[in-house]
């Protein structure tokens, strides 16, 4: 694979240092990214605020821009779909959804209206509201969809007048340098720079002066890191946070029908998604019926390298997850848990691990309590669904949930009683559209992403008013 670099003021920006990246289905170098020094984040940043001065005033250029940055996008599928299957290790099927998801989010962001609100205009006076750009925004992502959730956030940003300074995780720095080098000839000199290398390079970022907003998406832990770093300057924040998501199964469902649904909504991505069911809470009399259909599907699904034909699930990110998730299943199984499938890693090289359905295994447990973030399942008996509502939300979280019902009613009833961004009906994290907001409640997050929401958050607001309309 070629070197890739850093995009600074539309121009390659190369670097003394390099980190490798490791390919998590084989557990060895095959890359490596570049490593910026503080005069790098310097020259990135201050590229992205001279940039601003005119990207903030041409909307319909702005608007053009995106769309032929989409097209590029696509253009560029396969490499970016390989470059995400390697670094991430998502099968590549999953890897190309993840690249055309990518352009979807620019040309719905290119195509979204930001209105000038007229509030009054009349006798007492004019007054109108209008949303002007922030400045630079500092971009931070994850490792688990390291293309989307930068889009997420450059989409929003760009079409509202920002410019941005995107820094992917160190695990997963390969795809964002790649659409840097796509975006280069498409998007002018300076709106969109893309650096790399191991933390702390993210502090540099949130604290730089120049730098007024901060989307942030990643783990809770950091997320307060962020905040703080903001605070002293009161830089803007979008906090898209951790999740421990609860799914609540109601004991009229026809297990036949949701396993297989609510199987793959704790197994996408190998269970690596903020929104995947993190517990399942199911109704006493069908829990066993449960736990063996889903244990009878973890076992049957194939589990192996993104780039192999018919894999279903590839392998865990990297060491220091595949340790988490193997700690808190051994954990679990010390405490009582049942092993209904997996309950262990793979042996061969990479961070593989079996599709884990766990019973037997209550609140108080760390692998019920704290976000796994991997392909392991707690199915947690309960009686009463008041009960089962209250354990849901004696959370320190509260991102996605859902209920799971043949009374479509009365799951949305229940709903109405989960503290989380988003509850789906008989599926899980549904909602993931570029026109509708998401985000979490409590430790989950601050602010929403997507949607005119989602936008908003990339403005100020700014009131024009006198005695007469201008
Ligand atoms: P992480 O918090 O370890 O890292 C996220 C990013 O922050 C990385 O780019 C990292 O290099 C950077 N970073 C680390 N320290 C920093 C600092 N002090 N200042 C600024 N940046 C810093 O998270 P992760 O392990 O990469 O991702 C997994 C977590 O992300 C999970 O908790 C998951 O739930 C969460 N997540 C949330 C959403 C959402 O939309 N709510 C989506 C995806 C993932």
């Amino acid at each position: 694979m070629s070197e890739h670099t850093m995009t600074i003021g539309g121009a390659r920006a190369g670097t003394a240092r390099r980190f490798d990246v490791v390919n998590p289905a084989t557990g060895s170098v095959f890359a490596t990214a570049p490593a910026a020094a503080p005069d790098d984040v310097e020259a990135a940043v201050s590229a992205a605020h001279q940039a601003f001065a005119s990207w903030k005033r041409d909307e319909g250029a702005r608007r053009k821009a995106m769309h032929a940055a989409a097209d590029a996008v696509d253009a560029a599928g396969p490499e970016l779909a390989a470059l995400l299957t390697a670094e991430q290790g998502k099968p590549l099927t999953d890897a190309a959804t993840e690249v055309q998801r990518s352009a979807l989010w620019l040309r719905y962001h290119a195509d979204l209206e930001l209105p000038v609100e007229v509030v009054r205009d009349d006798a007492t006076g004019y007054a109108e509201v209008h949303r002007r750009p922030l400045g630079v925004v500092a971009a931070i992502t994850p490792w688990n969809f390291p293309l989307t959730l930068a889009m997420w956030k450059i989409a929003p940003a760009l079409r509202a007048g920002n410019t941005v300074v995107v820094k992917p995780s160190p695990f997963t720095p390969l795809a964002t340098l790649a659409l840097g080098e796509v975006l280069r000839p498409v998007l002018p000199p300076g709106v969109l720079n893309v650096i790399a290398g191991p933390d702390p390079l993210g502090s540099l970022l949130t604290g730089h002066r120049l730098v007024r907003k901060i989307s942030f998406t990643g783990s809770t832990e950091t997320g307060k890191r962020v905040a703080a770093a903001a605070a002293p300057d009161l830089k803007r924040v979008t906090l898209e946070l951790g999740g421990n998501d609860p799914a609540i199964v109601l004991p009229d469902v026809e297990i036949g029908t949701i396993a297989q649904r609510l199987f793959a909504s704790a197994f996408m991505n190998n269970g690596q998604v903020c929104l995947a069911v993190k517990r399942v809470y199911a109704h006493a009399s069908i829990c066993d019926e449960l736990v063996d259909a889903l244990a009878a599907i973890a076992r049957s699904v194939k589990v192996d390298d993104g780039t192999v034909e018919g894999a279903v699930l590839g392998p865990i990110n990297n060491r220091p997850q595949l340790d988490r998730v193997t700690s808190l299943v051994d954990d679990a199984i010390v405490r009582g848990a049942r092993v209904a499938a997996g309950g262990r890693a793979i042996d061969r090289p990479g961070y593989f691990y079996r599709p884990t359905i766990l019973t037997d295994v209550s609140d108080g447990v760390a692998i019920v309590d704290d976000e796994q973030f991997g392909p392991a399942l707690p199915v947690i008996r309960y009686d009463d669904v008041e009960d089962a509502v209250a354990r849901a939300n004696n959370s320190r979280f509260g991102l996605t949930a859902s209920v799971w019902s043949a009374d479509v009613a009365e799951a949305a009833r229940i709903a109405a009683d989960l503290d989380a961004g988003q509850v789906s009906l008989n599926v899980h994290g549904f909602g993931v559209w570029p026109d509708l907001p998401f985000g979490g409640h409590k430790w989950s997050g601050i602010g929403v992403e997507n949607g005119r929401w989602g936008l908003h958050a990339y403005t100020e607001t700014q009131v024009i008013t006198g005695p007469v309309r201008p």
